[in-house]
Parts: structure tokens; sequence; C-alpha cells
């Protein structure tokens, strides 16, 4: 384990174990470099007929944790971390009749997302994958898989690097376009759904491209015909590299509250793994809270921070 951690200081510092975080790059995550995934979690999850309160709560032994902060006052953690929305008005499209939630899953593929779609499938739940650049014979296949199992795969850039892809909205498209054709090859279809690296309102994206980047560029993706997605409700799985497993719980289920249509931001990153751990009890919360579950599509209820 020892080997593991120095491993993964080396390659990753702090900041870009949780894959949202500034610095997120395609070589930390995507690449066969990428360090391994923790060893306990190479163990099947059998999470199917397994009790919720079974499953490990201690986070990973020897990753390195960060003491409790707030990442808020993180300049450098601004992204797809917030759940205090505090920009300009939203548009949101109530569905017509009882309560929805989508749960969606970024910066895929990894080691993690194959747990996570045995996890839905124990319980028979669709849910919403925006996935990143992984062109491997694993990352393919993970593809296929996320697809053949009937979820939806939406597009999240294929590098999701910041300084890259937010430079101008032709420099975006063509990291989006650049994971579509990926995904044409793998599964068949360029997804028509999209959520931009730190959400639509992130401020990392004034750097490359100044402040109004973000509405260029989700004009763009509007042009395209594509539909992009934010969230209603964090999980507040990438306020830290590993987020404690009941505070996932907590904050979903609070923030779902007196809501009827939820789009529940989640990771399956390879580190995101406190996420699987409260992924059953998630579900099973919502399901007690009257919702049933369903992917998205072009035409789903939206949340979006910024409207172009
Ligand atoms: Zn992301």
């Amino acid at each position: 384990m020892g080997k593991i951690v120095s491993k993964l200081r080396r390659h990753l510092p702090w900041i870009s174990l949780g894959c949202t975080l500034v610095g997120c790059s395609a070589t930390n995550l995507h690449t066969e470099s990428a360090p391994k995934q923790l060893s306990r979690n190479e163990a099947p999850l059998a999470t199917a007929g397994v009790a919720p309160s079974a499953l490990p709560i201690a986070p990973p032994p020897g990753l390195p944790i960060v003491p409790p902060s707030n990442p808020y006052t993180e300049e450098k953690m601004t992204v797809e971390t917030r759940h205090f929305y505090t920009g300009p008005p939203h548009r949101a499209t109530e569905v017509s009749s009882g309560k929805v939630a989508y749960l969606t899953f970024d910066d895929g593929p990894s080691e993690n997302t194959r747990k996570i779609l045995r996890v839905l499938k124990s319980f028979g739940v669709r849910a919403t994958f925006f996935v990143v650049g992984s062109d491997t014979a694993e990352g393919r296949s993970l593809y296929k898989e996320i697809d053949a199992a009937g979820h939806a795969l939406g597009n999240h850039s294929y590098s999701h690097e910041y300084n890259r892809i937010y430079k101008s909205p032709e420099a975006f498209m063509k990291d989006v376009h650049k994971l579509d054709q990926l995904l044409e090859e793998t599964v068949g279809y360029r997804p028509d759904i999209l959520r931009f690296p730190g959400g639509s309102n992130n401020h990392l994206s004034w750097k490359p491209g100044g402040k109004g980047i973000m509405s260029k560029v989700a004009r763009a993706v509007k042009v395209e015909g594509y539909q992009y997605f934010d969230w209603n409700v964090s999980s507040t799985d990438a306020a830290a590299p590993v987020q404690d497993r009941d505070m996932i719980i907590d904050a979903v289920t609070s923030a779902s509250r007196g809501k009827k249509s939820i789009i529940v931001l989640m990771h399956d990153s390879t580190y995101k793994t406190t996420t699987l751990e409260a992924l059953p009890i998630v579900i099973g919360k919502l399901q007690a809270a009257g919702f049933r579950f369903d992917k998205l599509n072009k035409s789903s209820f939206t949340f979006q921070f910024l409207t172009p």
C-alpha cells in the first residue's frame, strides 16, 4: 500500500485526486499509466442483496485524506463541487407528474465504473454517465458496458482540460467532437447531451477564455444541437479527494428534499470510492422519498446554471 500511495502522490498531487478539480488531466485519468485502483476496491462489490450497512464505511487505508476545510475558500476548487448556487437565474422544466431522480456520473470511465454499474443493475436503476476520453481497450469496453446496460452516455469533453477547452468555443467543440468520434466508433452514436467540465457557470474558464467564455461556449453547443445539464443536487463527492460516505448520503437526501425533479451530481472516477459505497444507500433513500429513476435525454428536465 505504501508503494501505491507514494506512486499516487508522485503522479497525482492532491488537487488532481478529485477528478473534477483543477488540473484534472487526461493524462492523470485516462491513460494506462494512471495509478492502479486501490486494492480494497479490486474485490468485487457484491452489492446485490447486501444490506447497505454492510458496505465498507472507512475511507481506503493509506489514501491521503484532506483535513476538513471549506472548499469554497479554495480558489482552485470551484468546479463541480459547488452545491450552493449563487449565479444568475436558471431554467428548469419540471416533469408533469411524479418525482424523478436523474443520477449522473462524471469523469469516467474508470475501474470504478464497472462497480457502479453493478450497483445500478442490482437496483434496476438507469443513470447517465458524462464520460471523458479514454481511448484504450478498457475504456472502449466500459463505454460499451454503460451503453449495453441501458444507461445514457453524455459528452463531458475528451480532455477535461480547462486551459485547453475553454480557450474558445471552437476549441471546446473540437474537444467535444473528438469524444463524439470515439463514442461513435465504440457504441455507434454521438450523444446529444453534454455536461461542461466544472458546470456551465465555472470561473476557471475565465483565465483561458475570458469572462464571457461560458456563454459563448453554451451558445455553440446549442447551435450544434446538444442539450447541456448542470445539477440541482450535488453529492459533494468532489469536495474532497475522498469524501466521507455519510456526507455524500446526507448531501443528496437533504438537497433533494422538496424537489420534484433532481439531477444528482456524482463521479465515477478512480478515487471516488466512497461514492460507490454511498450509492446503494442513496438510491434506497431516494426511493423511500418517492423518487423514480430515469436517464437523461435531450428533452428531459434540465437544470442550467447559465442560460446563453
Ligand atoms: Zn468533470
